[in-house]
């Protein structure tokens, strides 16, 4: 047989129906749906997505961030047999926005979560490549949608703490747990403005042989900041505590905390409220994205758009009447 003998795509009814069964292979092929690039299979997607919405578990969604080299995948890895030995079913994702420019995705790698990757409770899935961060966005959320049809307990969604990545995973998530290194005082001076009030936990990662003691000081000094930060999630106090993926330590306390956070942000109504309010947030991203999307993808503005570069770029013309008219243009295209 020929090497390029291609299967046949999948009926939305035959997505469904694999997805809902929890079958792995049909739920990638579903992901890869959602992660192309191309209209045709962006409006099947779109069907898809509809089609599972009635089928979701409610999932825990927790997003994890940290600089490379913290330990997020060896954390993520540990911390995924012990919820899978729980008998919880995890799914990890990845949002990459380096993935764009390294033209490859530095996480979810399949190879740097080894035990996690052999795993018949989990599924590992790394960022999409290409597009906008928005891009990312969407197909990101949209994976977490297929991934709760198919039964997942837990989402965790991964993020290298550069570029925006951390701010776009805190808005698809209810928990967020950061991943930081011991000396964590010196880290936190180069660390990027904000990103300390996004978590709901700050775990010290390597808290190992030479390193506790140095561990246990860069918790204190976190608490000791934390305490002056205003927490993100009403009512929750974020707090830092020590944890060795390397060792499996403190992961007991770490999943303590977070099934806390749920059980009181469930009674609060906060789950609720928030999931509302990514909701909508989601909607109006969309709304720019397919604006966008019809936007350059409109013939007319195809063919005007290189012209009208430049006349600006010769200086012919200024940036903003140039959009002005452009826009304008394209309004009355679509009457
Ligand atoms: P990531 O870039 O944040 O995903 O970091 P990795 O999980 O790839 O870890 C970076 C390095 O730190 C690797 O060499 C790991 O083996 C090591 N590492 C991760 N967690 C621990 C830990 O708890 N203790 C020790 N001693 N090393 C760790």
């Amino acid at each position: 047989m020929k090497g390029n003998f291609k299967r046949k795509e999948k009926s939305i009814e035959e997505f469904v129906e694999g997805i809902i069964n929890e079958d792995r292979v049909t739920l990638a092929q579903a992901i890869t749906l959602v992660e192309s690039n191309s209209t045709r299979h962006f409006e099947k997607a779109q069907q898809l997505i509809e089609a599972i919405l009635p089928h979701r578990k409610k999932a825990m969604r927790i997003g994890i961030t940290g600089v490379p080299g913290a330990g997020k995948s060896t954390f993520i890895d540990t911390f995924g047999t012990f919820l899978t030995n729980k008998k919880l079913k995890v799914a990890v994702l990845a949002v990459d926005p380096s993935s764009k420019v390294s033209k490859g995705s530095i996480l979810g790698d399949k190879t740097r979560m080894e035990r996690l990757a052999r795993n018949e409770f989990a599924f590992i899935r790394p960022s999409p490549s290409g597009g906008t961060l928005g891009g990312v966005n969407r197909k990101t959320r949209e994976t977490i949608l297929l991934c709760e049809a198919a039964g997942y307990d837990v989402i965790l969604v991964e993020t290298v703490g550069v570029g925006q990545g951390e701010f776009v995973v805190r808005s698809m998530v209810d928990f967020f747990l950061l991943v930081v290194l011991t000396g964590a005082g010196d880290e936190l001076q180069t660390m990027k403005k904000g990103i300390m009030e996004l978590p709901d936990l700050v775990v010290v990662n390597k808290a190992d042989g030479d390193n506790i003691e140095k561990a246990k000081k860069a918790k204190n000094e976190l608490n000791t900041m934390l305490h002056f930060l205003t927490p993100y999630t009403e009512g929750w106090k974020t707090k830092a505590v020590t944890a060795s993926s390397l060792m499996e330590t403190g992961i007991d306390e770490i999943w303590d905390l977070i099934k806390e956070f749920f059980t009181k942000i469930e009674q609060s109504g906060l789950f609720e409220k928030r999931r509302n309010e990514q909701q909508l947030e989601w909607m109006h991203d969309m709304i720019k994205e397919q604006l966008l999307r019809m936007f350059y993808e409109h013939h007319e503005i195809k063919k005007l758009l290189p012209q009208l570069e430049n006349d600006v770029l010769t200086g012919k013309k200024p940036v903003s009447s140039t959009v002005y008219q452009l826009v304008k243009s394209f309004s009355n295209l679509l009457k």
